[in-house]
């Protein structure tokens, strides 16, 4: 992947537009969480270190093209001045005459954040009139917004084609390490999926089993693969309409080499609530009153044999249900042990989706895998191997 970055552009002096994730969790106007924020710093830092004109731009919510107060960025920019330790100007519309004024009012190496992009119709269904518009407060656009990379809108993708473009310093350390989980490498790659159910990681499943040699199927999915092959799963969260396209999936695995690790034992309960009474059985010995809410110790044993021998692992959804106790085990257990491996430098962990990194900082460990991202819905169509809009955009032709 050939990928521009700010080493490619001459920035002094230069007014940039710089597409950066704001979307922060928020109560009554306080930011509760400023991982999002954290990440951007560097990019925001290095231009206005290089003498550029700093334009921020980002969305918050979804407003629905309208101008919705409580969805106004202007919170933000306290927090994100402090964070930087050094002064953030607000325009109170990132297009037309506020916006010129905001950003005409900058002298080099000065930061402004523009308000909400999807306060207007046209960024969402990116209108030729608004990318224009927004394109005339800069000369040059980098995009530092990996988890807004695959909406097609007009700051995340429509400016690229009108300025010259790059990817910034968070964006281009997300696209790295992407690559160094899918893209080329080192084998043998093991992936991890767990979560709920099949029906909303088909396309994921379809396209890991024609890049990985082990898939580890874990969660209240691996119940329906179960099932398929004719085990009596009792009272589990379980899609049974989809036995065909289980049977599928794994006929796809086989024929592309791919080994399928599903469980061979379960924590059982009857109840899904914390601290349930519950047992471990052989998977082929599941209560007719029970579900399974996590897998046992044989089955982590297996994954963690698999961990040993493979280089890459990438991992999206828990084992079980990770947020009631006790059934959080097998989860935390196997990415102490990930994180292990990365540790000695036997092993590339990447881990993404909203409720692995929720799983990972349960277990105390999102930071010591090599990479955990924290956008959701680019991470997973990445894991689909889908071509990202606003990174196919910044590559070099
Ligand atoms: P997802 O968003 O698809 O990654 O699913 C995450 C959710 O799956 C979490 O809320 C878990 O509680 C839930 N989950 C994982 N394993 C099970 C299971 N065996 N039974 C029911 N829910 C599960």
């Amino acid at each position: 992947m050939q990928l521009k970055t700010l080493d490619d552009i001459d920035l002094s002096g230069k007014r940039v537009l710089v597409r950066v994730d704001l979307n922060v969790p928020m109560e009554d106007g306080k930011i509760t969480d400023t991982t999002r924020i954290k990440r951007i710093l560097p990019t925001i830092t290095e231009l206005s270190d290089k003498g550029a004109k700093v334009i921020l731009l980002a969305h918050f919510g979804r407003p629905k093209g309208k101008v919705e107060p409580t969805m106004s960025l202007a919170p933000v920019v306290s927090t994100l001045a402090i964070m930087l330790d050094r002064p953030v100007a607000f325009g109170t519309d990132c297009v037309g005459p506020m916006a010129e004024a905001a950003v005409s009012a900058l002298s080099d190496g000065e930061i402004v954040l523009l308000e909400n992009t999807r306060f207007h119709p046209g960024e969402e269904s990116k209108d030729e009139d608004f990318t224009k518009a927004l394109a005339a407060n800069g000369d040059i656009f980098v995009n530092d917004a990996f988890s807004a990379a695959h909406r097609a809108h007009a700051s995340t993708e429509g400016l690229a084609h009108l300025l010259p473009s790059c990817a910034g310093r968070t964006m281009q350390a997300e696209l790295e390490a992407l690559e160094a989980g899918l893209g080329s490498p080192d084998r043998p790659v093991i992936a991890i999926v767990g979560g709920a159910k099949v029906s909303t990681k088909l396309d994921l499943l379809h396209n890991l089993v024609r890049k990985v040699d082990a898939l580890v199927i874990g969660g209240g999915m691996a119940n329906t693969f179960l099932a398929a092959q004719g085990v009596d799963v009792g009272k589990s969260l379980c899609e049974h309409d989809l036995a065909d396209t289980a049977r599928k999936i794994a006929a796809e695995a086989e024929s592309a080499g791919c080994e399928i690790l599903l469980p061979s034992d379960g924590v059982v309960a009857t109840e899904f609530k914390a601290n349930a009474e519950h047992k471990t059985v052989p998977i082929n010995e599941i209560p007719g009153d029970s579900m399974v809410l996590d897998v046992g110790p044989d089955t982590i044993g297996r994954v963690e044999d698999w961990i040993k021998k493979a280089r890459t692992l990438v991992w999206n959804g828990p084992f079980g249900a990770f947020e009631i106790e006790p059934f959080d085990h097998a989860t935390v257990t196997v990415a102490k042990f990930a994180a292990m491996q990365t540790n000695a430098g036997n092993l590339v962990s990447v881990a993404g989706g909203g409720d692995t990194v929720a799983a990972l900082n349960h277990a105390g460990v999102a930071n010591d895998f090599t990479y955990v991202s924290t956008a959701g819905g680019a991470f997973l169509e990445w894991m689909e191997g889908k071509v990202l809009p606003g990174v196919a955009v910044l590559q070099s032709k």
